[in-house]
């Protein structure tokens, strides 16, 4: 049943793994593609380019995946809307990007101006207004919503005029994890909610550009709190509840090559992979639960989502891969990590 701890467990993490089609520079290149999706087997197969005859492939399989033709509305329907369902009955449901640089994490998040290309987060937004309108002679809801991101282990507020300020994480005994001087922006449309995005987007390109740094190399998070109350008559004062979405593009999985990377770059570099690997391994620890220890506390990024990792919790991990043949290693790679989260 669902009530069930063992299922429930299984049921609240999900990982999926999306392939981008092929791109212009890979078309004029000829580039070979080395990725099958099988949707009907939910499975991916991958060729090892340096073996001819395509005689060793791997398979991985998942809980979905998305081919090439896969639309934006086929994710969002397939994999993301039951979380964001959730999320207005009062849990807290995260989706996360996954993947090396160029693989579509951004196109997947937020997509593209016109109607049929809108990411996850447009299409959140009509989820959860359209869900509004529905209930909103029984339920009042508010909602609030920031944006922050996370680069080289520090915490910035893209809703903020002043994103290059980087604020502190702390915790309250009862209340949890929180970041001081976080701007919350309180909503009323789907509309306004496309601002918010629009702004917070200007001012990570705007701080990445006056600090001299590359917005693939850090973590973004959009966060959607949705509170509800209802139950109010003139014997009660009703009862809230609160659920929380958070909308998370990842920092390029990529392995920057010791030789080409080198001091701040390196560093840099290193954070990612221990945030990576620091995220990959609350989500497989909650999965097996065999530990009991989660390691919230191992980067800030698992830290900040830790209300929204485990326990009444819906995740979704969506892998970004490209097909062709030169992205062989960071495939594999993804797919692994992918694999492990399951
Ligand atoms: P990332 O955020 O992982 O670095 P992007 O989302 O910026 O990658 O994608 C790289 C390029 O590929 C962009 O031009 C994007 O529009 C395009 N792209 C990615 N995924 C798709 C897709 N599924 N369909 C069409 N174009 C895509
Ligand atoms: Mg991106």
């Amino acid at each position: 049943s669902k009530s069930n701890q063992q299922s429930s467990r299984g049921e609240c993490v999900k990982v999926v793994v999306r392939c981008r089609p092929q791109n212009r520079a890979e078309t004029a290149a000829s580039l070979r593609s080395i990725v099958s999706v099988v949707t009907s087997l939910k499975q991916i197969d991958v060729e090892d380019p340096r073996i001819p005859s395509g005689a060793d492939r791997k398979t991985f399989s998942f809980d979905s995946v998305y081919d090439v033709e896969s639309s934006q509305h086929q994710v969002y329907h397939g994999s993301v809307s039951d979380v964001v369902a959730s999320v207005l009955h009062g849990y807290n449901g995260t989706i996360f990007a996954y993947g090396q640089t160029g693989t579509g994490k951004t196109y997947t998040m937020e997509g593209g101006v016109d109607e049929a290309s809108k990411g996850i987060i447009p299409q959140s937004f009509a989820q959860i207004y359209t869900h509004i309108e529905e209930q909103s002679h029984e339920v009042q809801f508010l909602v609030r919503v920031s944006f922050l991101e996370v680069y080289n282990e520090e915490v910035r507020d893209l809703l903020s005029k002043d994103s290059k300020r980087a604020l502190e994480v702390r915790e309250h005994r009862s209340t949890g994890v929180y970041i001081k001087g976080l701007t919350a922006i309180i909503v009323k449309s789907a509309k306004e909610l496309e601002k918010v995005l629009e702004v917070g987007k200007k001012n990570r390109s705007i701080g990445a550009t006056l600090m001299n740094q590359d917005s693939s190399r850090s973590h973004s998070i959009f966060t959607i709190t949705v509170e509800m109350l209802e139950g109010v008559t003139k014997e009660s004062s009703g009862h809230t509840r609160v659920g929380k979405l958070n909308l998370v593009d990842l920092a390029g999985s990529e392995r920057q090559s010791r030789t080409q990377a080198s001091g701040e770059r390196l560093k840099e570099a290193t954070r990612i992979n221990m945030a990576l690997s620091a995220l990959g391994n609350v989500i497989s620890a909650l999965v097996d639960n065999r530990t009991g220890h989660i390691p919230y506390r191992d980067s800030k990024l698992t830290r900040l989502l830790q209300d929204s990792l485990g326990g009444n919790t819906k995740t979704v991990m969506i892998a970004n891969i490209g097909p062709a043949e030169t992205d062989y290693e960071e495939t594999m790679s993804t797919l692994r990590y992918a694999n492990r989260a399951k």
